[in-house]
């Protein structure tokens, strides 16, 4: 309840969970019962965990550790940002470091969308702007719902447009 007393709406949000140190998976696993257990936050679905080759600012760098990579659907009551600093505040549980740029991390917790919403403020952007070209993050949501779209696209259709442009390089 708010403080009119009238009950919080609930949205759904999909997430996008990514770890390449340590035991990815067991973070992975956690991180989603984390998730759970945050007030106003419930997990609706979590796909399969993912393999995927790490991308460094220059591609695809098979000499880093492999990324476990999954995403999860969330009906929640917290607004978009209050949502961004709990999904910052399970990465810090789980020893996130910030250092270089997608540089290898045990835990990397992002708001993919918000349907119905966008924003873009310096701290938050939704849709996340590079959502529609990752392999990693299309794949895993296509696979818990596949009839989902990304600022009026399918998914499924972002995901074959992806994997054709990484055939031709
Ligand atoms: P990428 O954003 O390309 O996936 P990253 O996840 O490695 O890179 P981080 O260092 O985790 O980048 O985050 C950098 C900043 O991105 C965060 O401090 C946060 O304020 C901002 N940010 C903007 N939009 C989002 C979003 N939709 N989800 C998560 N973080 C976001
Ligand atoms: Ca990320
Ligand atoms: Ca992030």
């Amino acid at each position: 309840m708010n403080e009119n007393s009238q009950p919080s709406a609930s949205r759904a949000a999909v997430i996008a969970l990514g770890s390449n140190l340590g035991d990815t998976g067991a973070t992975l696993q956690a991180a989603v019962r984390d998730l759970g257990a945050t007030a106003g936050v419930t997990v609706e679905r979590m796909s399969r965990i993912h393999e995927t080759v790490a991308v460094s600012l220059d591609g695809p760098d098979p000499s880093r550790p492999r990324f476990a990579n999954a995403v999860a659907l969330i009906s929640t009551t917290l607004e978009p940002l209050p949502l961004l600093h709990a999904l910052q505040a399970i990465e810090q549980r789980h020893h996130r470091r910030r250092d270089v740029r997608w540089g290898d991390r045990t835990l990397d917790l992002d708001i993919v969308d918000i349907p119905g919403v966008r924003l873009q403020t310096a701290e938050l952007t939704v849709p996340h702007v590079r959502a529609a070209e990752r392999d990693f993050v299309l794949a895993p949501w296509a696979e818990i719902d596949p009839t989902a779209t990304l600022s009026g696209t399918p998914i499924v259709e972002l995901l074959a447009r992806v994997r054709s442009e990484g055939q031709e390089s």
